[in-house]
């Protein structure tokens, strides 16, 4: 896959916010304000200071959809007291390391294209802006390993790859201008091409991670290691909370020689899953794999009524000629149609809708992507569905399978309603109790919490349902590391010593 056109190379806002310097923050939480001289200590420590109003709104908010509905309403979910840009890891470390004396809590932001709120400042206190910390530093060519700065934006990135490198990440998140290699890492985030490369978990080698108190910390570097518990995936989805990574390790490509593409038209979206299932069963791995129900299928092209899969390979030639054996013995009951609907796809694939185009519509609206075992994924694809349109003002529920492995997939839902009261107070209502009915459908059947999005604010009430106890091992972990809990508050699920957040 080629890199598509750069972006800007800094965060894009999801949606105009009116009036960013004077725009309420409609998050209730206990704020916690930087004093003049710890001002004076940050700006002597970093690049920038930043504490002009306009400025700090447009920081403190991301892609999170509730809080973009609320920016059309002219509304903030959070404001930072300051803004603090590092260039290097060393004013990381200076930073935290004040902020921690100060007990004043830290965001670390980059993209800001998180969609569950994980980059708001909800207590104000200090953003720390990545991205001025990016760019490639190494390229290992023999071992295919690359060190990055965290604050590289996806196009980019993967642009000097190719061009420079004649190599790929494979990493390609629909958010690739909008989001940066740090992000990626700490969201867990998930590429389209994911069945071929991985998450951005099996890509991340090693890490340099500065912790709350300026310590600096070094993960991986080796191909394998059997020196106890693997540190490098402890901060690998931490989103922000445990510490800040300044410089990865990740594994890379050399740029595909070969691609194959097909396309197939299934009776039943369950038909289409089984065919996904079998061909991962048999050790294929077209890099995409995906499965539209019949709702979404139209949308890419496909025939009315029925489930659109699209497969579409890149690699060495004999590789991918192999696996698309398997692909086309699998969807041999199938009908086969153009695969030119795979380039249709491939030229939308950035694509976003105008959250102003909702707002016209009068319409609220979000996704959610979990992922579950095989044996379980209809049950859930049946069961959130039922749920979501059971709720008054709900127009829409479809899915679509975007990431398959041997054991399971990732399926991706997307949900949209009509609220009678208007997309203010009513659309938070259902958008609300969307997620409640949803996330319980999926976690009653065994699915997973995210797949690839995170928790950040939105998810955080669901994590110790999802967790078990494993929360009170990543909170004693997030003790350790941050035992003041500067870094993040509010986030995750985690206890924080700020208090309560008001959402939802
Ligand atoms: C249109 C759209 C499409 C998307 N498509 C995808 C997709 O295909 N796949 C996917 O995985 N996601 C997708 N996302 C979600 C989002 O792009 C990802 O979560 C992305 O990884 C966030 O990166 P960011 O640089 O924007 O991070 P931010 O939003 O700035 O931050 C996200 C979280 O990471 C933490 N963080 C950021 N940098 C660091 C760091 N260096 N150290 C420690 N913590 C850090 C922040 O504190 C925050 O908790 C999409 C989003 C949008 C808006």
């Amino acid at each position: 896959m080629s890199a598509p056109e750069r972006g800007p190379g800094r965060p894009t806002p999801p949606i105009a916010l009116a009036d960013p310097g004077a725009a309420p923050a409609r998050i209730a939480a206990r704020r916690v304000e930087p004093d003049a001289a710890l001002l004076a200590r940050l700006g002597d420590a970093c690049a920038e200071v930043v504490t002009d109003p306009a400025q700090l709104g447009e920081a403190s908010r991301d892609w999170w959809p509730l809080a973009a509905f609320w920016a059309a309403e002219g509304a903030l979910p959070a404001r930072a007291a300051a803004v603090a840009r590092a260039t290097s890891r060393d004013e990381v470390a200076a930073v935290l390391a004040l902020c921690n004396e100060a007990r004043v809590p830290v965001t670390v932001a980059a993209g800001r294209s998180g969609v569950c709120g994980s980059s708001l400042p909800l207590h104000g206190g200090v953003v720390l802006d990545l991205c001025g910390l990016a760019g490639v530093v190494e390229v290992d060519d023999a071992s295919l390993l690359v060190r990055v700065r965290p604050g590289t934006f996806g196009d980019r990135f993967e642009d000097a790859l190719q061009r420079e490198h004649g190599l790929t990440a494979g990493h390609w998140p629909q958010s690739l201008a909008l989001s940066t290699v740090g992000g990626w890492i700490a969201c867990r985030g998930a590429g389209q091409l994911s069945t071929r490369y991985g998450k951005i978990e099996d890509m991340v080698a090693g890490l340099e991670v500065v912790l709350a108190d300026g310590r600096v910390v070094h993960t991986g570097g080796h191909p394998r290691a059997a020196a106890g518990p693997d540190l490098t995936q402890l901060f690998v989805g931490s989103e922000g909370v445990l510490g800040v990574v300044t410089e990865a390790q990740l594994r890379v490509h050399p740029r595909p020689a070969g691609e194959r593409r097909a396309a197939f038209a299934f009776e039943r979206f369950e038909d289409g899953l089984e065919a996904c299932r079998r061909i991962l069963r048999r050790g294929a791995t077209p890099a995409a794999l995906r499965l539209y129900d019949a709702t979404e299928g139209v949308r890419h092209g496909g025939p009315e009524g029925r489930s659109l899969l699209l497969a579409l390979d890149e690699g060495e030639p004999a590789l991918v000629d192999a696996g698309f054996l398997v692909v086309e013995a699998e969807c041999a009951a199938a009908e086969r149609l153009d695969e030119a609907l795979v380039e249709r796809w491939l030229q939308h694939r950035f694509s976003v809708v105008p959250f102003e185009k909702l707002v016209a519509r009068g319409l609220v609206a979000d996704t959610l992507e979990i992922s579950a075992p095989w044996s379980r994924l209809a049950s859930i694809y049946a069961a959130v569905g039922e749920a979501v349109r059971a709720l008054p003002d709900t127009v829409a529920v479809s899915a679509h399978q975007s990431h398959a492995y041997s054991d399971g997939a990732c399926l991706y839902f997307s949900m949209a309603a009509r609220p009678a009261a208007g997309a203010g107070g009513g659309g938070d209502a259902w958008y609300r109790d969307a997620w409640d009915a949803a996330t319980r459908a999926v976690l009653a059947r065994g699915g997973s919490l995210s797949h690839h999005h995170g928790v950040g604010l939105n998810r955080a009430r669901f994590v110790a349902e999802a967790l078990g106890t494993g929360l009170e091992v990543l909170a004693g972990v997030k003790r350790v590391l941050d035992p003041h809990g500067i870094l993040n508050p509010g986030k995750l699920g985690l206890p924080s010593p700020f208090g309560p957040v008001g959402w939802p």
